[in-house]
C-alpha cells in the first residue's frame, strides 16, 4: 500500500505527459502488487476498421522502464484493435473486461477504457498468472481515472478556453521535444523501430492566419467572430494527426507543428485545410478563407526562428492573393523571398 501512494505521489507531480505514461505504467505493475507480468497503456489510433493501437507505454514484471512506440511509427505495422477481441469488446461496452480463462500461455488478460474527451481512445491492458478479483479491477480502473483527472489538468493549464487548441505557452517545450526527437531518430537512437517507420522524420512548423477576419468582426460582430474561430479549429482537428500539434497563438493565428515524411506530404495536409475551410458554409459569415505559411524545421532552429520563417511565407501569401498554402523554402528557392538570415544572437523564445 506504501509503495501505491508513494507511486501516485510521484504521478501527481509529474507536467509532463511522456513521463505521465510511462508512470502509470510502473504504477500498475510495481505499485499494486497483483503480481501482473505485463502492463501496457495504448491509444487507438486510425478510424473504422483500420483502427490500430499504438502503444504509449509498456512494461513486464521485471521491466523497470517501459518501452513505447514511435509517434510517427508506419500505423500499417500497428496490431488491429479488431485483431483482439477482448480490446474490441472493451471498446464497445466501455468498461473492463477480462477473459474468461487463462489463454494457452496461462496468462489472463483484462482491458480498461478511458473515456477521453473525444470518445474512448486510451486503454490499459494487464495480464497476469491468475485472474483478478473484481476488488483488483476497480483499483485499476481508480488508477487509470486519477492518471485521467492528471492529464485533464494538464490540459487545463495548456489550452486556449475558446477553441481548446494548445496555447502559446506550451509552444517552446514542445517545440524543442519535436527537434530533439528529431536528432534521436537521425542519430538512430531509435534504429530498430525506424526501420519499420514510413521515410524520414522531417518536422514542419506552418502557421495559419484568417483572411480578412477583421470584417468578419466589423459586419458581424466579435460573438460570430469567435464562433469562426471556433469552428476553424475543429475543421484543424479534424484535418491532423492526433500527434500533430495545433496551437492558437492569440487572436486569428494558429501554429501547426507536424511531424511529415516529406514536405510534399505536409503541404498536402495543410491544402486539403486550405480546402476545407473554403468550403465550410460558416453560419452567418458564409465563406471564410485562410492563408498558411510552411518552413521545415532547420537544425539549431530556434522556436523564434522556425515560426519567423513560417510567418514570412503567410505574409507572402497574404500580399499575393491570399487563400493560399506558401512553402518558405519554395520561395526562397524561386527567388520570390529573401534567405532569413539567422542571427546567432537570436536566442530569444518569442
Ligand atoms: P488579413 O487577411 O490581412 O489577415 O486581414 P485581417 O482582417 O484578418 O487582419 P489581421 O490578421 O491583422 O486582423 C486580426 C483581427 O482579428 C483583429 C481583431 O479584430 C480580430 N481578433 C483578434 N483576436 C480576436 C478574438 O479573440 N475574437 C475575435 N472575434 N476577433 C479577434
Ligand atoms: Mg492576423
Ligand atoms: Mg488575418
Amino acid at each position: 500500500m506504501n509503495g501505491l501512494v508513494q507511486r501516485l505521489a510521484v504521478l501527481s507531480g509529474l507536467r509532463d505527459r511522456d513521463a505521465l505514461d510511462t508512470e502509470l505504467v510502473r504504477l500498475v505493475l510495481h505499485g499494486a502488487n497483483f503480481d501482473l507480468s505485463r502492463a501496457t497503456l495504448f491509444r487507438i489510433v486510425g478510424e473504422g476498421d483500420e483502427r490500430r493501437c499504438l502503444s504509449l507505454a509498456a512494461a513486464t514484471a521485471g521491466q523497470e522502464i517501459p518501452t513505447r512506440d514511435l509517434l510517427w511509427s508506419d500505423w500499417s505495422l500497428l496490431p488491429r484493435l479488431s485483431d483482439s477481441p477482448l480490446r474490441t469488446s472493451a471498446m464497445h461496452k466501455g468498461r473492463a473486461v477480462q477473459t474468461e480463462g487463462p489463454s494457452e500461455g496461462g496468462l489472463h488478460t483484462v482491458v480498461l477504457p478511458m473515456v477521453g474527451t473525444q470518445g474512448l481512445e486510451v486503454m490499459l491492458e494487464v495480464t497476469a498468472s491468475h485472474s483478478l478479483q473484481p476488488a483488483q479491477v476497480d483499483l485499476l480502473q481508480s488508477l487509470l481515472l486519477a492518471y485521467q483527472n492528471l492529464l485533464g489538468l494538464l490540459d487545463y493549464g495548456e489550452r486556449d478556453s475558446l477553441t481548446e487548441l494548445l496555447n502559446r505557452k506550451t509552444f517552446d517545450g514542445a517545440f524543442f521535444k519535436a527537434t530533439s526527437d528529431q536528432r534521436n531518430a537521425v542519430s538512430g537512437e531509435f534504429s530498430e523501430r525506424r526501420e519499420t517507420a514510413s521515410g524520414g522524420v522531417g518536422v514542419f512548423l506552418a502557421v495559419l492566419d484568417i483572411d480578412h477576419f477583421k470584417r468578419v468582426n466589423d459586419n458581424y460582430g466579435h460573438l460570430i467572430g469567435d464562433e469562426v474561430l471556433l469552428l476553424v479549429a475543429r475543421l484543424m482537428r479534424d484535418n491532423f494527426r492526433f500527434h500533430d500539434q495545433l496551437y492558437r497563438f492569440g487572436g486569428e493565428e494558429f501554429v501547426i507543428l507536424m511531424r511529415c515524411d516529406s514536405a510534399q506530404y505536409a503541404e498536402s495536409a495543410l491544402e486539403r485545410l486550405r480546402e476545407r475551410v473554403q468550403a465550410y458554409k460558416f453560419p452567418q459569415a458564409g465563406t471564410i478563407t485562410v492563408s498558411i505559411g510552411v518552413s521545415s524545421l532547420m537544425p539549431n532552429d530556434t522556436p523564434s526562428s522556425a515560426f519567423g520563417r513560417a510567418d514570412k511565407a503567410v505574409y507572402f501569401a497574404k500580399g499575393n492573393g491570399r487563400n493560399q498554402v506558401c512553402n518558405y523554402h519554395t520561395l526562397v528557392a524561386e527567388g520570390k523571398l529573401a534567405e532569413q538570415v539567422v542571427d546567432e544572437m537570436d536566442v530569444d523564445l518569442f
